[in-house]
């Protein structure tokens, strides 16, 4: 795979990512014990996602005698990035701005957080008309525009 192409992380393969972040380096074993309760899965479920991981490049092992030892090869702060790109990729750049309204209320800030907020906005790089992107008949951007 490609370094420039994204790594597409399904939901259950994230619970996976987010334990072996965490612990930097993990075992089946290890990443079982934490996901257990939240997840129910069996072990064999944790080690079919490991091994698509693997498999995906998104996660590197590391053999100690019988033992695999698992890290990732890609970053949280990376991966969290193309996430949310994938997610804007759904929603019309005309409607953003509504949708990351919802978000902050949705969300708990500090008020730390929203001075940080406040100051990203205040230095936004503004345009005097947002261009849909969208194709006619996935946005109503084309509705009264006759097209
Ligand atoms: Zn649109």
């Amino acid at each position: 795979m490609s370094t420039e192409e994204a790594i597409k992380i399904s939901e259950a393969e994230w619970e996976i990512m987010r334990v072996v972040w965490t612990l930097e380096e993990a075992d089946a074993a290890t990443i079982n014990d934490v996901l257990h309760e939240k997840m129910q899965w069996k072990f064999a479920t944790v080690k079919t996602l490991l091994g698509r991981l693997v498999k995906k490049e998104a996660l590197k092992t590391r053999q100690v005698g019988k033992k695999f030892f698992y890290s990732a090869t890609i970053s949280e702060e990376k991966s969290i990035h193309e996430a949310t790109q994938e997610l804007f990729s759904r929603i019309c750049a005309t409607r953003m701005a509504e949708n990351l309204a919802q978000m902050i209320e949705e969300v708990q800030l500090t008020p730390s957080d929203v001075e940080q907020l406040i100051q990203t906005l205040k230095n936004k790089k503004t345009v005097e008309k947002i261009i849909c992107n969208c194709i006619p008949g996935q946005c109503q951007c084309h509705r009264n525009s006759g097209k």
